[in-house]
Formats: structure tokens, sequence, C-alpha cells
């Protein structure tokens, strides 16, 4: 029986897991019920497809999506499994071969959507195909207060206790409420052993810039990424549009996605990213939850997200692989108005509304984070770590200030003035410009009038972006966003705290220049030619490019440069059915020679240690092909013959024999044994 991290290198292609999956591998595999809560990219797929190659029987893979479980189904032939999904949008080929796959006793995944669960015959079907496990993904789909309830996943735990199975259950979601959802649901309350794995995703860089000019700030965000596959995400739906005009204008590969269009032209769009290799999607909320795309190299938010649970899913689109990836997200004023607008006028009660301005304001903590972002963002999940140095505030330290004084003199300026306007009025009064207004409301007599020359306007505008970034002040609903105080601010208006703001976002808005490339600058016309033949193959074999190889294994090809196929055996991601398909293929685009067709039964040693034996064993015998003196009859080991004597373990001239026969051990054997001895 293969251990895991066998079939982790062979049928996968990994050469570790990742943090947390060899645990829960393990008690999936070991047939205890389980919940493992990963976030998104993680590798949770794998937590369940490993286990059930090495379990007996068929493993039932509830999922929400089609879209998803297709691309998984697909992904899963490509390294050799048998997987099949049982879907709507099947053809009645592929269906019919689900079947016949069944009934020989062949599959190991099934994929099912959770609409299946409600006709009778499914029931009959997962008795008869021999279930032995079932792993829902999505899991907090079962959660009824959750955004992605789906009824029929409340079946889900009656088929369990009715096949008697142990079930996987697989969710990025973390909090408290939604996991006990699911134990109710799905385990019957049951505890299950529940793995409750790290939120870091530390190959993803993390940025914030101030709004300057938006459009401007995406395109140059896009051009520096240029043919790399991203996603913007807007605010609304007339910006997508004409986001992605702007975007194609300048010669990218872009197109809108938004809920207010048909559902044909989603699924167009949703089809082109998963297989165009450098197609940017500028997109509502809407466009996420079915794509299944692991190489996504940038995100960009041209609008602030509404809450930072929100924020941190849309990132975490990017670079599931594994491979570096980037993002920034634009803010400013505007966008925080909008955000508590949206809040205030929505008809959840008035505790949901408080909970969703605390969650929107630890997403502005983060916008105006004076330290590294990524630690605050995880000390927003409860986890501690240093500072990341994968941020625009670790490239970059920011430039700070006392804000104490300019937060006091607006404080004021906003209560002698009745918590009445809105922050440009209050500027003029600071600024003590005699507007109309400033003049009819008598405002130039306030002792606060003209008190805060020493900041321009915009400058002003940038500190009481801050002060509502830290939610100081916050826009009254019913009065047009006059300007109120929060508690808060209390302290530092009456001395008793200090606040410290930032300067660099007051003076100008700054935007990261500089482009992390995803490899050194010598490897680079190399990778690009390993993604050129790898969208040609992708594209005969209808498939996403990822699927063929994903870009981090092609990272590394790039870096590593393999010259044979064992070297190429050892890149991460290439496992037994890959290096088999394709090996050959990619060695000769780094190599740039054609390569020598390899024997299949050497290609099969590729990688291991027995490749060097056979090779070895090869050479022996050719020097003995026609005897010691070179005059006797030619004779040859098939290539199979040789593989089995490379493997051999306890070598003597007797297991010779019976492997490759007398009269060939006769001329063989004694050099055959010295190499094994050898090796
Ligand atoms: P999610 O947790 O979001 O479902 P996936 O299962 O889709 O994540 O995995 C994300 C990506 O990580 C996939 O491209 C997958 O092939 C890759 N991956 C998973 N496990 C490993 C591993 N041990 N080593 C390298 N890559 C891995
Ligand atoms: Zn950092």
């Amino acid at each position: 029986m293969p251990t895991t991290h066998d079939l982790l290198s062979s049928v996968f292609g990994f050469d570790a897991f990742r943090p947390g999956q060899n645990e829960i591998v393990d008690a999936v595999a070991a047939g205890r019920n389980t919940l493992a809560i990963m976030p998104t990219g993680g590798g949770k797929s794998l937590c369940f497809q490993l286990p059930a190659l090495m379990r007996e029987g068929v493993t039932v893979v509830i999922s929400p999506l089609i879209a998803l479980m297709r691309d998984q189904v697909r992904a899963l032939r490509e390294a050799g499994v048998e997987a099949g999904a049982l879907t709507s949008g099947n053809t009645e080929e592929e269906t019919s071969a689900v079947f016949e796959a069944l009934d020989a006793g062949r599959l190991k995944l099934l994929y099912m959507a959770p609409e299946r669960l409600a006709s009778g015959s499914t029931l009959t079907l997962l008795r008869r195909i021999g279930t032995s496990l079932i792993a829902v993904d999505e899991a907090h789909c079962v959660s009824q207060w959750g955004h992605d309830f789906r009824p029929d996943y409340l079946r889900i735990g009656a088929l369990r206790k009715t096949l008697g199975v142990p079930l996987a259950a697989f969710t990025a979601t973390a909090d408290e409420e939604t996991r006990t959802e699911i134990i109710e649901r799905l385990f019957d309350g049951a505890a299950p052993e529940v793995f409750l794995h790290g939120f870091d995703r530390p190959n993803i860089h993390l940025a914030f810039a101030v709004k300057d000019s938006p459009r401007k700030q995406i395109l140059a965000f896009a051009d520096a990424r240029r043919g790399q596959p991203g996603i913007v995400y807007c605010g609304t739906r007339a910006k997508t549009e004409s986001l992605a005009h702007a975007l194609s204008e300048s010669g990218h590969s872009a197109c809108a996605y938004h809920g207010g269009m048909e559902a044909d032209a989603r699924r167009t769009v949703e089809g082109r990213f998963q297989t165009e290799d450098g197609l940017i999607v500028v997109a509502t909320v809407a466009f996420g939850m079915g794509v299944d795309k692991p190489d996504i190299r940038w995100v960009a938010h041209a609008d602030l997200p509404k809450s930072i649970e929100a924020y941190y899913q849309e990132i975490g689109r990017a670079g599931r692989d594994g491979a570096a990836a980037e993002t920034l997200t634009l803010f400013g004023a505007d966008d925080i108005r909008f955000r508590r607008g949206q809040i205030d006028e929505s008809l959840a009660p008035p505790e949901r509304r408080m909970a969703d301005h605390g969650r929107l304001n630890a997403l502005l903590g983060l916008a105006e984070a004076l330290g590294c972002r990524r630690q605050r963002l995880l000390a927003f999940f409860g986890e501690t770590s240093d500072p990341c140095g994968n941020c625009d505030m670790c490239d970059n330290a920011p430039v700070l200030f006392d804000g104490t004084e300019a937060v006091r003199k607006a404080l004021s300026a906003i209560l002698r003035t009745g918590e009445s306007f809105g922050a440009g009025h209050l500027i003029d009064v600071l600024t003590g410009n005699e507007t109309d207004k400033v003049r009819q409301r008598h405002h130039n007599n306030l002792p606060t009038f003209g008190v805060g020359r020493e900041f321009d306007r915009r400058e002003w505008q940038a500190i009481f972006r801050q002060m509502m970034g830290h939610d100081l002040v916050r826009p009254d609903p019913d009065r047009h966003g006059a300007l109120r105080m929060t508690e808060p601010a209390r302290p530092i208006l009456r001395g008793e705290a200090e606040i410290t703001l930032r300067r660099d976002t007051i003076s100008k808005a700054t935007g990261r220049t500089v482009v992390k490339m995803l490899v050194a600058e010598e490897d680079a016309p190399l990778l690009s030619a390993l993604k050129a033949k790898r969208r040609a193959l992708a594209e005969t074999a209808r498939v996403p490019a990822y699927v063929i190889f994903t870009d981090r294994t092609l990272i590394e090809m790039a870096e590593k440069r393999p010259q044979t196929l064992d070297e190429i055996a050892r890149i991460n991601g290439v496992g037994a059915t890959k290096l088999d398909r394709y090996g050959q293929i990619f060695l000769s685009v780094v190599t740039g020679a054609e390569v020598d067709p390899v024997h299949p039964t050497r290609r099969k040693l590729a990688g291991k240690s027995e490749a060097s034996v056979y090779d070895r064993l090869l050479e022996v015998q050719a020097e003995l092909a026609r005897g010691e003196a070179g005059i006797d009859k030619p004779m040859s080991c098939s290539a199979s013959l040789l593989a089995k004597v490379a493997t051999l373990r306890q070598a003597d001239m007797g297991a010779l024999s019976r492997i490759i026969g007398d009269r060939r051990a006769e001329r063989f054997g004694p050099a055959f044994l010295q190499v094994l001895r050898e090796a």
C-alpha cells in the first residue's frame, strides 16, 4: 500500500504537504469525521482527493458549483485519477461514461451537486456503488445565515446517517457561529475532529492606495502586469463596463462581469477567464465564487470592499497556486461615505447594522494602518505574527506625524457648528476661507475660524479621511452626510489620548511602481516559452492552462532548468501521469533541443532512485551485448526486464535468473549484480 507521501508525489506531483494538509489527510483516510477550516487556496481539495485514493470504494464529493466540479474532475483525470461528475451540465456521453466507470468499479471520486440528493434514486445509487466516504466542499453552504446558503445541503446530514459512512467537511469560513452550525447540521451535533488552519496567505502582496485618479491608478497597475490574469473589483455595474472599456482601449484583453448580465454572457466570461491566459475581468463581487482558477496573478479593488471579510475573500482569489500574487485596494473618503450609507440604509436590524459598521471599521483600520498590513489583517482573525515583509508598509515605511492637534481642531470645528456640516464646509472654517455659506452662518466669528491654516485644503481632506477611517467621525445618515463625532473621539478631544496619522498619504497619493517579477530577469524568456507551450497544449486538450501545469511548476522549471527527465520529475507539480504525457515536451523547451525519445518503461522510472540503476544496467548490457570477448551471439534484455532488475531489492543469481532467464543470467548476471550492489 503506497503511503500518503508516495501518492502525494506520484499522483499530484507535490513533494511536501502544505501546512495542515498532512494531519487532515490522515484523519480523513482513517475514516474519522472531520471538519477542516482552511483559507482559500490552502489546498482543501487534496485533503479529500488523496484519502479517496487510499480508501476502498467511492468517495462522493458534494460541491455547490458545477464549474468547480468540472474543473476538479478534469484536473484529476489529467493526473491519472478516475473521477467523474454527475451534474445537470453533463452531456449524455459524459453521464454514461461515469456510470460505466462506476459499474466497472473503477471510479474513485464521484462529484455531485447537492440538488441530486433530493431524488430517491440517488440514495440507491450511492449504496449500490459502495460509497465509503462523503466529502463536503464549501460546507458553510449549510448555514442558513451565511450568504451562500443552499437548502439542499441540509439533506447531507441525513445521507451520512443512512449510509453510515464517515464525512469530511471543508470550508474557508471560520467564524464560530458558522462552525457550530456545520457541526449541528452535518454531524448531528456529534463533534467531528476539527482542524482550524491559519489564515495567512504569505504569497499575496498587500497594498492600499488613496484614490487619486482611480482610473489612471488601475490602468497603471494593470499595465505593469500586462498579460497576467487579474480581477478588478468595482462597486457598481456601470463602472465595470467603463473600466473594462478603458483597459481594452489601452491594449489589454479585458471584459466586464456583473450580476445584471444574462446567465449565458456570464458563463462565457467565466469560461474565457478559465481558459485564456491573460484576461482581466472587471467585476462586481458577483464574480468569484464560481471561479476556480489557481493562477490569478493579481486582484485590484477600484473601490473599497464592504468589510474586512469581503476584502480577505476577494484578494484571496489571487495566487492560489502559491506563486507570488499582488493586490491593490483603492479607497477614499467617498468610499467610506458610500459604504457607511449602504449599511445605514439597509433594512437589517440595528444590531446587525452595528456589527456591519464594525466590520467596515476593521477594513478602514487596515486601509489607514500605520504598520504591517498583514499583521493587522491576521490580528483580525485572531492570529499574531511578525511584520511580513510582503506588503506596501513593509516595503516602504510610512511617514507618520502626531495628528492629535489637527484632529482636535477638526473635532472642535465639528462641535461648534452643531455637527451639521460635511468636510467641505468644515475645511473652509478651519482654513479661514470666507465663503458665502461661512458668512451666512456667521462661522467666521467662531474661535475655530482659521485655526488650521498650517494645512491646505487637500491636506485637511486627507486628515478628515483618516478621521473617518479611524471611526472618530461618521457621516450622519439623517443629515445628508453631516459629520458627527463618535465616542472613541472623546478622549482625543479632552486631551486624554493622542493619535498618530500618516503624512505621506496627505501630501500625495503614492502608488507602488516597482513590480515584482515572477522570476529573475534572465529566466523570464524561458518562462514565456514554457507558458506558450502550455497554452498550445491546453488549447489542443481544451482544458484551462493550469490543468496542464500551474504557474508555480513552470516557474520552478524556468529557474532550475532541468536537463533530463529525472530532473523534470523532481519539479513540484510533476506527477507520474503528467511526466509521462508532458515531460519530454517541456524538457525540450528548456533544453532548446529535440529530446531523444525515452523508452516508456524508462520514463516511468524517471525521478526515482531506480532510474540511475536502470541506466547503469543498460550500459553494462551494451558492453556485454556480444559477450566478454565481443564475439558471441548478440543478446539483450527487454526494457521491462531491465526495469524489473533495477527494482530488485535482495539481488542474487537465483532471483536474477527468475527474471531474465538462465541464458541471459549467464552472460549478464555477475555484472548486473555488481551494478545492484553499487547502487
Ligand atoms: P482550496 O483550499 O481553495 O480549495 P485548492 O484545493 O484548489 O484550494 O488548492 C489550491 C492550489 O494549491 C491548487 O492549484 C493545488 O494544486 C495546489 N496545492 C494543493 N496542495 C499542494 C501541495 N501540497 N503542494 C503544492 N501545491 C498544492
Ligand atoms: Zn507587512
